[in-house]
């Protein structure tokens, strides 16, 4: 597999206000083609440090891609560094300064001359066209290495690597194509996913498996390489069948899908509405399934209930229960989403109350302590949980589990009307 880096070029990447995003547009295309970028660098408008990070990338890797620092002025440093970097002279080119000109005679403007400098291209180097700036690109075999150098503008940069750069690495790089997956898991620490899983992974050399740990749930990220792209996808159905038949109903995404995507998919299919009743998560279950476009066919209504008289007042939960179990309980967990159920005429409707701390908590329930609620035409039930986390990833992890709780719901009775 072609090894890769990338030098992003331009002091401003190095302040908190500018991002560097042309790395990753450039690694999700190389990777398509299965170059593999193993490295990534960002250096500042600075001579001495872009040439001794050009000479070292050269050294590590087969590909090396630049971007930024090609435009007119004094701090665009990148065509006479990279020059000296490998050792060759610039050299200038009447027809680059003519085509520049007729530029600027388009726009009705005189070209500065500051702008000839844009016309020197280093000795034996390929010209890479750019229609949509003054400065060209420019690709040179340096040995067995590669060295390709980009505007910084992604509007000029991915057109000319997507035209002029792309297919030769295409060629070079072989019949590889690369293809990644990720499958997300709720319920599951990352170390059971991992046990649970390892020994099936493990046995697809070609794929390339990691786990991770995101806010409430473990993401197993796959990247399958093979020669074509139907045998690529292939492989990856292959594996997500084996992790899916091995973690079960825990997978509730195949293919990056968000949890609030997926219970929407299952609510349309099944046809049926839902309302929220929210105290701890103050509204978070109700963002995120709002966030999902179409959410309008199955969300009804959501209740944000703080406080325990609007607990008894929205929801009919009845002083009594709050007296006798408090309102971080089953019992009122279970009342909350009976009586939103009932409000909002839906077909099911979840609940959440707990604790989120940092204050609150108690030896019988510390913070981090939650119900969830559930409520179907046929019956009203509850789970309790305890979550790790500061209040943040506590109401977080809290909306999660509820609209996991929900998603297992909705599988049980689809499965039983089914049979
Ligand atoms: P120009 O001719 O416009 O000066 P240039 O090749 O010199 O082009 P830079 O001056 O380094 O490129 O950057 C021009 C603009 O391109 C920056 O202001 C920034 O908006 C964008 N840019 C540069 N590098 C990156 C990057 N790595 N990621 C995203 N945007 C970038
Ligand atoms: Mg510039």
């Amino acid at each position: 597999m072609l090894s890769a880096e990338i030098i992003a070029v331009g002091s401003e990447l190095l302040t908190p206000t500018k991002t560097d995003t042309n790395s990753l547009w450039l690694t999700e295309k190389l990777n398509e083609i299965g170059v593999e970028v193993r490295l990534k660098t960002i250096v500042g408008d600075d001579r001495a440090r872009l040439e001794e990070t050009i000479r070292d990338a050269l050294r590590r890797s087969e590909v090396v891609i630049s971007t930024g620092g090609l435009g007119p002025t004094e701090d665009d440093i990148t065509r006479e560094v990279s020059a000296k970097a490998v050792g060759r002279e610039l050299v200038f080119h009447e027809d680059l300064v003519e085509e520049l000109r007729e530029r600027f005679r388009r726009w009705g403007r005189e070209m500065p001359e500051t702008n000839k400098r844009q016309a020197y291209v280093i000795e034996g180097a390929d010209i890479l066209p750019n229609p949509n700036g003054s400065a060209v690109g420019m690709a040179i075999e340096i040995g067995a290495k590669f060295l390709v150098v980009l505007p910084g503008p992604p509007r000029e940069l991915k057109p000319m690597f997507e035209a002029h750069v792309l297919p030769t690495l295409k060629k070079s790089a072989g019949e590889i194509v690369v293809r990644r997956r990720i499958l997300r898991v709720a319920g599951m620490g990352e170390s059971a996913v991992d046990e649970a899983i390892a020994p099936i992974y493990k046995s697809f050399e070609t794929v390339e498996t990691s786990i991770l740990f995101n806010r409430s749930e473990i993401e197993v990220h796959l990247a399958a390489k093979a020669k074509t792209e139907t045998e690529t996808e292939t492989i990856l159905e292959e594996l997500t069948a084996k992790i899916v038949e091995q973690l079960g109903v825990a997978v509730f995404a195949r293919n990056g899908e968000l949890m609030e995507e997926i219970l929407g998919e299952l609510l349309t299919e099944n046809k049926k509405t839902l309302a929220v009743a929210e105290s701890c998560t103050g509204g978070l279950i109700g963002e995120r399934l709002t966030d999902v476009s179409g959410a309008s066919g199955y969300f009804i209504e959501g209740a944000v209930v703080y406080s325990n008289e609007a607990k008894m007042r929205t929801l009919n939960v009845t002083a009594e229960i709050i007296e006798r179990f408090g309102a971080v309980s089953a019992a009122c967990a279970e009342a909350m989403a009976k009586g939103m159920r009932e409000r909002a005429k839906t077909d099911y409707a979840i609940s959440v109350t707990g604790i989120a701390g940092p204050g609150g908590g108690s030896e019988e329930k510390p913070v981090g302590t939650v119900f969830i609620g559930y409520a179907d035409e046929a019956q009203t039930k509850s789970i309790k949980i305890t979550l790790p986390g500061d209040r943040y990833l506590i109401r977080w992890r809290a909306s999660s589990a509820a609209l996991d709780y929900l998603r297992r719901q909705i599988l049980k009775s689809s499965s039983e009307t089914v049979k």
